[in-house]
């Protein structure tokens, strides 16, 4: 069966990829097919085989005193820190590509500088080091820069910035290392660099150029289609230049090395590639959500996140990738505004599971428990206990919706409307339930509150100088670490290593996956059942007293039937009104495990403390 990153990159260049194999190790690469090609040509449009080799997890970079090595998934971004002896980017960068979050630094043969690297590379399963002479790459060698190297860059209009580099270009020595045009969000410049011993040299050039610093091309504005390739210098127009969104040049001699991208279509007399975007539903595949995606980097796989999602589309096969927990943090880096999370919605089939536990004691404050909270009724047993302690009665009640509809905001409204009719704000335990449950507000004015906002000031303190993990869901939704629970949850799955280093976390549902404290136990509040048995002997000896008065009242059951009850009710009461609203209820949740006369009296006690909890908001 073709695997779905198959299917992915079959999709995006329109050619069947039978087989997608990733490396993981170097004894990978040895044992591939001899057909096999490396997954960084693909978008090149060098890949002929239909087996292609994914290197991205090869990461690494070995500093050698004066040279570096590279193994060949590292990101450029990785790579750049070393120092490594730089004409420009554009010789580096694409390994993967500039799109697809995928900027690998891989292997180009290094555009001018093929002769200034040695590899280590398989060709036919054998292992050879020096020159490349073809197959797939395991490390490359590079100097590294020892003279330093200064940036400047020119800004200004399109056509100015252009005759700026034509002019440059036409001189017959150059004593720049590299000369690049961008034009970007943040406008159209020149950059050039050069050795610090050639600042005399270039001097006449650079009057009017600023400072900056080396420039790592991004896409940043990104239109329909995308150009990658290397044409000549006269084919490098100023209408070429006003057409694109996004355009990088880089220039050697009377070559010109480019990647473009523009809304309308570009003839460019080149070698190279032409990529139309049109049929992914709007996306233009820059990637930019693969790199926050919590649901991209559970699976490990690209094809997870909603990049992934609108290439399989394009094929008809999304639905297998759509299954995530919808935290939105995609729609917040994406540069074209797609409405990520309600196309996701329409082809998710998350786990349609209910709540274990049910519990309809709402207060005009009620902890709310859910499909997905429905294991942490102990924690809000002990938020419970801690406000009661301090004279505030928290109710709880169960959404009895299941996980799908929860997440996808398709809660039942109606059911919902008489849960909360004696509610006024919500607590919840998680902060993905503050987020999905945002519906309810349209049932009516209703706060929601996660747990911890109201504990913040005293939980704050506890976890100075500790790790401290902060969901996806919680602050700002910014991308910290997942504990993948919550995605385990909405996609029934059990993928994801624990890959959160903390001590402390800000949601319940992780701790308990992760093995550390939330903030609900930083509280230190115990329950057991000491609470509960106390309780128990002080009503069985009240209703011990009571037996004859009961005996008495049993013979008016006939002629006065509700005088029994109220004896009956009145003695628990008393017994009760003395008590704060969470031994109650602690007491109410374990009755089961405590030992009455008989089933009648245990039922009467029991309708006793429900009418009691449900009563009042005084504790
Ligand atoms: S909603 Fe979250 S998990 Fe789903 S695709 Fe977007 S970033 Fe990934
Ligand atoms: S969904 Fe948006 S952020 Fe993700 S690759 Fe497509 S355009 Fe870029």
């Amino acid at each position: 069966m073709e695997s779905l990153e198959s299917l992915f990159y079959s999709s995006i260049i329109s050619k069947n990829i039978d087989k997608y194999i990733k490396i993981t190790k170097e004894e990978d690469i040895k044992n591939l097919p001899n057909n096999a090609e490396a997954k960084y040509e693909l978008l090149r449009g060098n890949v002929t085989s239909n087996i292609v080799a994914d290197l991205s997890e090869l990461k690494g970079v070995e500093d050698l005193g004066d040279s570096i090595k590279v193994l060949a998934g590292t990101k450029w971004k990785d790579v750049i820190g070393y120092s490594p002896e730089l004409w420009s980017i554009m010789d580096f960068s694409v390994g993967g590509t500039i799109s697809l979050g995928d900027e690998g630094f891989g292997y180009n043969e290094f555009g001018e500088l093929a002769n200034r690297v040695t590899v280590e590379a398989y060709l036919n399963g054998e292992k050879y080091t020096g020159k490349y002479r073809g197959g797939i790459i395991y490390a490359v060698y590079i100097k590294k820069e020892n003279k330093p190297l200064i940036f400047k860059q020119y800004t200004g209009s399109e056509d100015i910035v252009l005759s700026k580099a034509k002019s440059l270009l036409s001189e017959n020595i150059l004593p720049f290392r590299d000369i690049s045009l961008i034009k970007d969000n943040e406008g159209t410049r020149l950059i050039v660099s050069y050795t610090q011993v050639r600042e005399i040299l270039v001097k006449r050039y650079i009057d009017s150029f600023s400072a900056t610093s080396p420039f790592y091309p991004e896409l940043s504005s990104i239109g329909k289609y995308i150009y990658m390739g290397k044409t000549n210098l006269q084919n490098i127009s100023f209408d070429l230049l006003k057409n694109s969104k996004y355009a990088y040049f880089t220039f050697r001699g009377n070559s010109v090395y480019y990647v473009i991208s523009s809304d309308v279509k570009l003839n460019i007399p080149s070698t190279g590639q032409e990529y139309a975007f049109d049929k992914f539903n709007g996306c233009i595949l820059c990637g930019k959500c693969v790199n926050v995606c919590p649901h991209s980097y559970q699976r490990g796989s690209i094809v997870f996140s909603p990049l992934g999602f609108f290439v399989l589309s394009a094929i008809g096969k999304e639905a297998q990738v759509s299954n995530c927990h919808l935290c939105g943090i995609c729609e917040e880096v994406c540069p074209v505004d797609l409405n990520i999370v309600d196309l996701l919605k329409q082809k998710s089939a998350l786990n349609s599971k209910v709540p274990n536990v049910q519990l309809t004691f709402p207060s005009k404050k009620s902890i709310i428990l859910t499909a997905i909270s429905d294991n942490l009724l102990e924690d809000a047993l002990k938020l419970i206990k801690y406000f009661s302690l301090r004279g505030v009665k928290l109710g709880i009640i169960t959404l009895p919706d299941p996980i799908d509809k929860i997440v996808k905001g398709q809660i039942n409204l109606e059911n919902a409307r008489k849960l909360l009719e004696n509610v006024d704000e919500i607590i919840t335990l998680t902060p993905e339930e503050t987020s999905y449950l945002i519906v309810l507000k349209s049932v009516k004015i209703l706060d929601i509150t996660f747990a911890y906002s109201m504990l913040e000031n005293i939980v704050k303190p506890l976890m100075e100088g500790k790790k401290v993990h902060f969901p996806c869901f919680y602050s700002e939704k910014k991308f910290y670490g997942c504990s993948y629970e919550m995605l385990n949850l909405a996609n029934n799955e059990g993928y994801g290593e624990n890959k959160v280093n903390a001590e402390i976390t800000l949601c319940p549902l992780a701790a308990k996956k992760l093995g550390i404290k939330s903030y609900i136990d930083l509280l230190n509040i115990n329950l057991d059942m000491s609470d509960a048995n106390k309780l128990h002997s002080e009503i069985s000896e009240t209703l011990s007293t009571l037996d004859r008065v009961f005996e008495d009242a049993e013979w008016y059951k006939e002629i006065e039937p509700k005088l029994y009850e109220k004896i009956f009710s009145e003695a628990i009461d008393k017994v009760l009104l003395s008590k704060n609203y969470f031994e109650i209820f602690y007491y109410y949740l374990n009755m089961d495990k405590l030992e009455f006369k008989n089933e009648s009296i245990k039922s009467l006690v029991k309708n006793e403390i429900e009418k009691l909890l449900r009563s009042s908001d005084k504790d």
